[in-house]
């Protein structure tokens, strides 16, 4: 197992920049996330450290070697695609065995190994089988068998799930999530699909457009984004755009005025922004909070949606802004009907200005 690290990674083509300057720092045994919207650069980023891409510029390594220049079979990288990629002329074992023949390992070593890597997704029993007879589940675990059999430094996953259905996919999820801190695997996935990631991770790479745009843990991305993208990107999230008025307070274009408490500062345009679950409505008890200390809009209700847990209250404000406030679904609260006015209320300290 081993670090990784990314430094100024560019790829172009032609006129198109696929990534523009990623810079990261994967720690031993950390599962690293890159989470972004189809086209952001993820991809590309994991096909320059696998080796299949070469980048323009920017350096790789992976432990203390540099791998820059290597070519895929160099780097001791374990992959898993999105589609298994098995050959489905060959057994479960023979599909896990490739790689260690590819490498001239002595058979007797392949042997254990590949008992060791399918008793590690628990597949022992299919050895024999041939890949068209198991579930989309089993051939993407013989997929991480293959992968974990060559002992790798570092275990790339791209879009490991998306062809498995929802509860499969949770179910190997957390398979994978489990072997992968077992062995101490530094690991590297690849999604857009931000559950996935939110419980997968130990950190999270947020990209756009070729960038970085955050790198940190999931609370560091929900609670504090460092921009608008990483805001709307990871969770829900209201947002106004405005200026913040020399008394402190933040002014949106259409002139709703929100007390941000000693935070206050920042010069030009901002945006404020506040996540659904912290903008209450003035019937739920707020009991700690006192007045003071609460920022308080009046509205009207244009939909009230029912998702379960919560429901969220769309709430249209005098000035033409809107803002949502996700209510919990609890016997003793009374959920406001469409057309009824409604006080929002929220603690001053619960929004925060976003600069970029
Ligand atoms: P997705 O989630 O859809 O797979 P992604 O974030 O993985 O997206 P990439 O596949 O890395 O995105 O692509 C980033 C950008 O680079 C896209 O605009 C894509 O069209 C472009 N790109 C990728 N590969 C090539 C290529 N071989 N030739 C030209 N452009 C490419």
């Amino acid at each position: 197992m081993a670090r990784v690290q990314l430094t100024q990674l560019v790829k172009r083509y032609g006129e198109t920049t696929a990534v523009a300057d990623v810079t990261l720092d994967i720690a031993q045994g950390e599962f690293m996330v890159l989470l972004g919207p189809s086209g952001c650069g993820k991809t590309t980023t994991l096909r320059m450290l696998a080796g299949f891409v070469k980048p323009t510029s920017g350096r790789m390594s992976v432990g203390d070697r540099d791998v820059t220049s290597l070519p895929p079979w160099l780097r001791n990288t374990g992959l898993v695609f999105q589609s298994y990629a098995l050959f489905p002329h060959m057994s479960v074992a023979e599909n896990v065995a490739f790689g260690l023949q590819m490498r001239r390992l002595p058979r007797a070593d392949i042997a254990i190994r590949v008992s060791e890597a399918l008793d590690m997704v628990r597949l022992g029993p299919y050895a024999a089988r041939m890949p068209r007879a198991l579930s989309g589940g089993q051939q993407q675990r013989v997929a991480l068998a293959r992968a974990l059999a060559i002992r790798p430094d570092v275990l790339l996953l791209d879009e490991p799930l998306s062809n498995l259905d929802a509860k499969l996919r949770a179910e190997v999820r957390v398979e994978i999530r489990v072997l992968q801190q077992r062995l101490g695997l530094t690991t590297m996935m690849v999604t857009h699909d931000q559950e996935e990631a939110l419980t997968m991770a130990d950190r999270l790479v947020v990209m756009a457009e070729g960038q970085v745009r955050q790198i940190g843990s999931q609370r560091d991305l929900y609670e504090r984004p460092a921009n608008r993208f990483v805001a709307g990107f990871v969770g829900r999230a209201n947002f106004m755009d405005g200026t913040i008025d020399p008394g402190g307070f933040f002014v949106s274009k259409g002139g709703t005025r929100i007390n941000l408490g000693a935070r206050g500062n920042g010069a030009g345009a901002v945006t404020f922004s506040i996540r659904p679950e912290h903008v209450h409505l003035t019937a739920q008890a707020l009991k700690s909070a006192t007045g003071k200390n609460l920022n308080r809009l009046h509205g009207t209700v244009t939909v009230a949606s029912y998702l379960g847990a919560a429901t969220d209250i769309h709430v249209l404000l005098p000035t033409g802004e809107r803002m949502i406030a996700s209510v919990p679904n609890r016997p003793d609260v009374r959920l406001p009907l469409v057309g009824e006015s409604v006080e929002l209320e929220w603690p001053m300290d619960s929004g925060l200005i976003l600069t970029d």
